[in-house]
């Protein structure tokens, strides 16, 4: 009864969502503020008798809106039923098994690989330097259908500057996709958005996750010229006509509108992974330079998987990848500033 396909697929895990309430979540990068307060009153307020019809097909509001914010036409974006969706159509849509292996990096979400066998791709990952950063050259000359990478890179937290990826664009053949993964690019990194209309082969995929406090709502969008996002939407309409729903499209627009908060409470993010930073590095723990709201940390002597259970049975929770090459590290995820200062006080008796 079981399809044969099914036997190659290991799915992705995601981090634990206990739903006691008892721990402080720092594994899953969720931002620890409450999501625009125009978001709070459009939900109290929201007749519900909107939910009796299918919502608009196309977001068409949310795409003007996103669009408006970028400088870019509505037919430049594409929303989908959180990033990991709009990741999914992009590996159905644009990578070709024909063409050669997909490119990303070696370490990296780890999705990518999974997405890759969903629809058998070959992939490659391509090493990161020692310091964990991307060196473009190792993408370029070879046979491969395209790439993508999270910029910042996940879970190490690592940016890969603007410049670099124009270049990287200057020189990687313009019928392949490059594919820049923005869920984190709020935090202090520059977007790639702003060369989407010098290079075609372009698509910046965003979330409302983290930046937005959205996480609960699934919503994320690619921006890109328009005949891929036409390509996406054919792959959405013969999948689900209808993936983000009426009350996700409307928290979406109100969240746009409301950049100045958005940008506010990644500013207090920023300046809480500072503060975060500095203290843990004052208490011999090495950690990677982050632009992201989260940073892969390690103390010399102990394994992650040690920081991970003693800080677990302390009710902090954090995430570590059991993976050679990465698993001396956690990735910790920013929280306010009295999560950090527990979080603090928990590593001080390591
Ligand atoms: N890309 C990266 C690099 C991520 O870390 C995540 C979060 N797990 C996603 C995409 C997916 O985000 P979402 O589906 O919540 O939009």
């Amino acid at each position: 009864m079981i399809a044969n396909r099914m036997k190659s697929l290991t799915p992705y895990v995601p981090g634990e969502q206990p739903q006691d309430g008892k721990y402080i979540k720092l594994n899953t990068n969720e931002n620890p503020y409450p999501p625009a307060p125009a978001i709070s009153k459009f939900l109290k307020e929201m007749d519900i008798t909107n939910l009796k019809l299918y919502p608009e097909p196309t977001s068409v509001k949310l795409r003007t809106a996103i669009a408006e914010a970028e400088g870019l036409k509505p037919d430049n974006v594409f929303a989908g039923n959180g990033s990991d969706e709009v990741l999914s159509f992009i590996f159905y849509a644009f990578f070709d098994a024909d063409f050669g292996p997909v490119l990303f990096p070696e370490f990296t979400y780890s999705f990518y690989p999974v997405y890759s066998a969903f629809y058998n791709i070959p992939f490659t990952k391509v090493s990161l330097k020692d310091d964990f950063s991307i060196n473009i050259e190792d993408y370029l000359n070879r046979k491969t259908t395209g790439m993508i990478i999270p910029n910042p890179n996940a879970p190490t937290g690592v940016y890969l500057p603007i410049n670099e990826i124009r270049r990287l664009l200057e020189r990687f053949p313009s019928d392949r996709l490059v594919a820049i993964d923005e869920a984190y690019i709020a935090f202090g990194g520059e977007s790639a958005a702003g060369l989407i209309n010098e290079f075609d082969n372009l698509l910046v995929i965003r979330t409302f996750s983290k930046s937005s406090s959205l996480a609960g709502i699934r919503l994320g969008y690619a921006l890109g010229n328009e005949k891929l996002i036409q390509a996406l939407t054919t792959a959405k309409d013969s999948f689900n006509s209808y993936p983000v729903d009426y009350i996700t499209q409307k928290c979406g627009e109100l969240a746009v509108k409301d950049a100045e908060y958005g940008n506010d409470i990644a500013e207090r993010i920023i300046a809480t992974r500072k503060r975060f930073v500095a203290a843990a590095s004052a208490l011999g723990w090495e950690i990677l330079p982050s632009m992201a709201n989260f940073v892969f940390a390690k103390k010399p002597g102990r394994s992650g998987e040690e920081i991970y259970t003693r800080l677990k049975k302390q009710k902090i929770l954090v995430r570590f990848f059991n993976k050679p090459g990465i698993s001396d590290f956690v990735r910790i995820t920013i929280g306010t500033d009295e999560e950090m200062e527990t979080l603090l006080s928990a590593i001080k008796t390591f």
